[in-house]
C-alpha cells in the first residue's frame, strides 16, 4: 500500500469507496453531509493532480436488489455542490452503461455508481463481482472506514486486484486508523476508557479487550446498573440485561486480576418515568427505590470520573453517561465530555467513537477540543475489540 500524499494521480482513474450513507428526509434531501465532506479531499487530491474519480458506497439497507428511496441518485446534487463541479452518474455498478462511462470518464470528472448494496454479490465479497468493479479503473483508495469491519466487495475483496503500489487509503481513512492505532497501539499511561451507552451486551467484547490495555475502564449509562445488580444492588427500574449479570461479575474479577480499576458511578440522577419532565430525585446506586430508574450518573459520580480523566494521558470515550437527548438528564455527559477536553487541553490525546458519544460531543459544542472524533461506528467498535478488520488488512496484503 502506498501513501496518497505521495501519490500523484495525473492520467489516472480512480476507485474511491467511500462512505457516502447519509440521512435524507422526506423529500430526499440530505439533512447531514458530514460523510460527504470528510471524503472530499480526497477526491480533490486526485482532481487537483489531475486525475478521474469513479465514487463507489453503499447506501442504506435495501434488502432485494434495487429500491429507489436507497439510489444514490438522490444525493448527486449534495456531492455536486459539495466538489463544485457536476457528477455523473451510472445508474448500475457493473453493466456496460457503467463501463462506457467510467472508459470515457475524462480528467477532472467525477462518476458516481450505483448503490453497491443493489448487487447481492457486495455483500457476499464476491470475487467475480469485485474484480468487474475493479477493472473500472486503475488505482484503488479505500476512504471508508465506517465500512472498513465489512468484508465486502467494494471494501475489501476489490483490493486483491490492485498491486500494492497501486492501492492507498484516502485521507479519512488514514486519519480514522492512525486515531485508532495510536489509542489500541502506543497509548501513553495512564490511560482510561470511558464506556456509556444503553447496553452491557454491545460493549462485552471492547471491555474484555481494554483490559489488557488500558488502566481505568469508566462505565457510565444504562449499562452500569446491570455491574450493580450484579453486586447484589437495587437499581428500581433501571436498564437492566439480567443475562449479563454473571458475565459483569466475571469482569470485575477479572480487571482485579489484570489490575485494572473498573469505575462505576457511585450515584444516580433517578426519574419516576422516562420522559423529558419526570420527576427526579439522586440516589445511592446500591440503593434506588422502587419505580425510579438511574438516567444519569449524579455528582459523586461526575466527581470521581473527572478526576481520573484529568489524570489521564490517553482517553477513549465511547458511549454517552445518562440520555444525554434530554436536558434534565444530560448534565452527567456533558461533564464527562468538559473533562476530556480540559485533560486534552492539558497534553492528553482523546479519541470519541460511537455514534451516541460523536452526537454528544457535538451537541456540547466541544468537538474542536478533543483530538479526534472518529466517523465510524461499529467500525471504530470492533477495532477496540480486538478485530481485525477486513477493509484495513484488504489493503495491507
Ligand atoms: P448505545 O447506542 O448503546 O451507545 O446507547 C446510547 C443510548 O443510550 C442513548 O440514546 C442514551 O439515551 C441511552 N442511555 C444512556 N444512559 C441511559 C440510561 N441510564 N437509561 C436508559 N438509556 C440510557
Amino acid at each position: 500500500m502506498v501513501n496518497i500524499k505521495d501519490y500523484n494521480f495525473k492520467g489516472k482513474k480512480a476507485l474511491i469507496r467511500v462512505d457516502f450513507n447519509v440521512p435524507l428526509n422526506d423529500t430526499m434531501e440530505v439533512t447531514d453531509d458530514t460523510r460527504i465532506r470528510a471524503a472530499t479531499p480526497t477526491i480533490q487530491k486526485v482532481l487537483n493532480d489531475g486525475g478521474s474519480v469513479i465514487l463507489m458506497s453503499h447506501f442504506g439497507r435495501p434488502k432485494k436488489g434495487p429500491e429507489d428511496k436507497y439510489s444514490l441518485k438522490h444525493i448527486l446534487p449534495t456531492v455536486s455542490k459539495l466538489l463544485g463541479r457536476e457528477v455523473k452518474f451510472a445508474p448500475n455498478c457493473i453493466d456496460a452503461e457503467a463501463v462506457v462511462a467510467a472508459g470515457t470518464l475524462k480528467e477532472g470528472e467525477v462518476l458516481m455508481l450505483e448503490n453497491t448494496r443493489f448487487d447481492p454479490e457486495e455483500e457476499e465479497g464476491d470475487k467475480v463481482y469485485a474484480s468487474e468493479l475493479a477493472l473500472l479503473g486503475n488505482v484503488y483508495i479505500n476512504d471508508a472506514f465506517g465500512s472498513a469491519h465489512r468484508a465486502h466487495a467494494s471494501t475489501a475483496t476489490i483490493a486483491e486486484n490492485f498491486t500494492s503500489d497501486n492501492k492507498m487509503f484516502g485521507y479519512l481513512m488514514d486519519a480514522e486508523v492512525s486515531a485508532a492505532e495510536k489509542v489500541l497501539k502506543s497509548a501513553e499511561h495512564p490511560f482510561t476508557a470511558i464506556l456509556g451507552g444503553a447496553k452491557v451486551s454491545d460493549k462485552i467484547e471492547m471491555i474484555e479487550n481494554l483490559l489488557n490495555i488500558a488502566n481505568n475502564i469508566i462505565v457510565g449509562g444504562g449499562m452500569a446498573y446491570t455491574f450493580f445488580k450484579a453486586q447484589g444492588g437495587q437499581i428500581g427500574s433501571s436498564l437492566c440485561e439480567d443475562e449479563k449479570l454473571d458475565l459483569a461479575k466475571e469482569l470485575l474479577k477479572k480487571a482485579k486480576k489484570k489490575n485494572v480499576t473498573i469505575l462505576l458511578p457511585f450515584d444516580s440522577v433517578v426519574a419516576d418515568k422516562f420522559d423529558a419532565n419526570a420527576n427526579t430525585q439522586i440516589s445511592n446506586n446500591m440503593e434506588i427505590p422502587e419505580g425510579w430508574m438511574g438516567l444519569d450518573i449524579g455528582e459523586k459520580a461526575i466527581a470521581a470520573f473527572s478526576e481520573v480523566i484529568l489524570n489521564s494521558k490517553t482517553i477513549l470515550w465511547n458511549g454517552p453517561m445518562g440520555v444525554f437527548e434530554l436536558e434534565k438528564f444530560e448534565k452527567g455527559t456533558k461533564s464527562i465530555a468538559l473533562a476530556i477536553a480540559e485533560a486534552t487541553g492539558k497534553g492528553a490525546y482523546s479519541l470519541i467513537g460511537g455514534g451516541d458519544s460523536v452526537a454528544a460531543i457535538n451537541k456540547f459544542h466541544l468537538a474542536d477540543k478533543v483530538s479526534y472524533v472518529s466517523t465510524g461506528g461499529g467500525a471504530m467498535l470492533e477495532f477496540f475489540e480486538g478485530k481485525i478488520l477486513p477493509g484495513i488488512a484488504a489493503m495491507k496484503k
